[in-house]
Formats: structure tokens, sequence, C-alpha cells
């Protein structure tokens, strides 16, 4: 791209009064400095157009998610973010895209005080690529793969808004105008948990970030423990939108599996859960009990008069 310095220039080049950037932006590397007796905690995800966000969507909305969905990692590990790099591929100069795509990542990014340090720009589809890294002290990483039988499983925020919000969009279903903007706000512009999952970490035995849907991810977690679990529908939290909805369809499915949640699920000894419970004053943010990890296989969820639903291949079905 011929002019690619001065887009790079202009869009993505931040200078940053920071002890920990020893070089940023503008070098062949950039150089940080992990603080002492701490660890790096990687992650990266690339978004495609057409494939992750639909063709049109505003630039805006891309940059907020493209970071969002990496800090939300940042967050399940208990790290603290402090640096990204964007490789970015763009089909052609386009100004009024780059400004409206760096407007909505650098609101995101400085709100977390994590600094873009570096990438790549080329000329070719759109399409993002972050690299976050944040730190942690040493050896206080948190897994999905450690819980522990007869924990606590408890979520963050509220579940299942961007799936309603995504399914408004998408289909003829109409929401009420303001759970329609609840609900596109929770799509378009998540909020990565990184204050519950840095207060959190000390006292939790695993933690997983919920992107792929409340079910998908907790299954994750309890299936990388080798173990399962029992939550009861009646105990996931929603937000009034979701709530109307689901109970006047009576679909589970939407809420418990239907993803672009960016809220932490985690499993914590019931030893802890005055601790937990001191916790969404602390971070703003409510967090819930949602049932217990146990030794059977697989995730049970319990739905009205204790049921259980099943969400495997086929979709959703009682039994
Ligand atoms: P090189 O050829 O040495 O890889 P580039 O010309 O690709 O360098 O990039 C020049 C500088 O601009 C590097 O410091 C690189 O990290 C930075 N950079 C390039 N693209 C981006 C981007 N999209 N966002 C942030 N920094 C970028
Ligand atoms: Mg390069």
């Amino acid at each position: 791209m011929s002019d690619e310095f001065d887009l790079i220039q202009r869009y993505f080049h931040r200078q940053y009064d920071r002890s920990d950037i020893e070089i940023g932006n503008g070098d062949d590397c950039a150089v940080v400095s992990v603080p002492v007796d701490h660890q790096l905690a990687i992650t990266t995800d690339t978004l495609i157009e057409g494939v992750h966000f639909p063709v049109g969507t505003l630039p805006e909305r891309i940059g907020h998610k493209a970071l969002a969905v990496s800090l939300s990692d940042l967050a399940a590990m208990g790290s603290v973010p402090k640096w990204f790099t964007l490789s970015i591929s763009l089909p052609q100069h386009d100004e009024a895209w780059l400004s409206g795509f760096s407007k909505g990542l650098f609101a995101l990014a400085d709100q977390f005080n994590v600094a873009l340090i570096g990438g790549d720009t080329t000329r070719g589809p759109l399409s993002i690529t972050i690299q976050a890294m944040g730190s942690v002290a040493d050896g206080r990483a948190v897994r999905r793969s450690t819980a522990q039988v007869g924990d606590d499983i408890y979520v963050t925020g509220t579940i299942g808004d961007a799936a309603l919000g995504l399914k408004a969009l998408t289909t003829d279903l109409e929401l009420p105008g303001h759970h329609l903007y609840h609900c596109q706000q929770r799509l378009d512009k998540p909020s990565p948990r990184i204050s519950s999952g840095i207060a959190a970490s000390p006292f939790v035995t695993a933690m997983i970030d919920c992107s792929d849907g409340l079910v998908a991810d907790l299954g994750h977690l309890l299936v990388d423990s080798g173990l399962g679990g029992v939550i009861k529908t009646s105990r996931v939290p929603l937000s009034e939108s979701v709530k109307d909805y689901a109970e006047e369809t009576k679909d589970w499915e939407l809420p418990l599996a239907g993803g672009d949640d960016y809220e932490l699920i985690f499993t914590a000894s019931p030893d802890n859960r005055s601790i937990i419970a001191a916790l969404p004053e602390a971070v703003n943010c409510p967090i819930t009990w949602l049932g217990t990890v146990t030794t059977h296989d697989g995730l049970v969820v319990l739905g009205e008069d204790d049921v259980a639903l099943d969400f495997s291949a086929q979709g959703y079905k009682h039994f």
C-alpha cells in the first residue's frame, strides 16, 4: 500500500508516556517491560468481514468489538490488560472508515489503559487481527481446567442480550424500542469484565469467558476440568429485555446458547461464598450463583419443574 505509512501515522500511531513501554509503535519491534514477578498473558483473535461481522457494520463498532473480544480473554485469566497489536487488511483507502474504526478502538483502549504498540497494515479483504497482552502475578493465571467437585458456579452480568439483539436484527422479531436499544448495545459494544476478572481471580478455582454461549463455555470449563455441573434456568441472570422474551416464548436456547455475551463464568469453593458475595459492589457488576460442580459427566441444565433441557446438536428440546 503506497500510503500505508501515512495511514498508520494518521490513525494508529499513538505515543504513550508510560514507563512500561520502552519502544512503542514506529520501530521494527515494540519493547515493553513486564512488571517484576509477573508473567505475560497473550491472546489473539481475527475478525473477518462477512464471517464475524456483517458487511456494512459501522466501523466504530468493529473497532470496539475487535479489541473487546481480546480483552475479555485477558479478563478470563485474571490478568491486567497492558498492550495490544493490530494487523489490519483493508480493501481500499477509506478515511471515513478508518476514522470511525480508530475512534471505536481507542475509546475502549483508553478506558482500560491498554496501549497500541504496533501492528501491520496491508491491502486485501477487510480483516482485523488483534493480539492483546496482559500481566498476571507469577503462577496466578486462572485456568479453565481446574474446577473442583462441589464448587459453586457463577456468572457475571446478564446473559442472552446480544443473542436477542442479533435475532431482532436478522429476523422479523420485534422488540420494544428500549429493549432493542439495550440488546443492540450489548451485541455491538460488549463490555469486557476486566475488573470482575481481576477482583475474582484470587478466590476462584477456574474461569472462562462466555463468547460461544453459556452452555457451551461452561461446558468447556467442566469438560476441561474432567467434571460435570448442574445449573437451573431460573437462576440465570437475565435483563428485563431477555426476561420478557423468555417468559413469553419459553425459548431458553436463545439466552443460554446464543453467544456473544462476553461475561465471565467462574467456579469457586463454597468457603469463599461471602467473599464472592461482596464482589459485585466492589466491581459494579452483578455476579450470580448458577449451580454446582459435580462428578457426573457434562452439564445438566434444569428448567421448569427441574426438568432437564437438552442443548445437544439438534438444538434445544425437552426430554
Ligand atoms: P516493518 O516493515 O518494519 O514491519 P511496517 O512498515 O509494517 O514496519 O510498520 C511500521 C511501524 O508501524 C511498525 O512499528 C509497526 O508496528 C507499526 N504499524 C503498522 N501497522 C500498524 C497498525 N495497523 N497499527 C499499529 N501500528 C502499526
Ligand atoms: Mg510490517
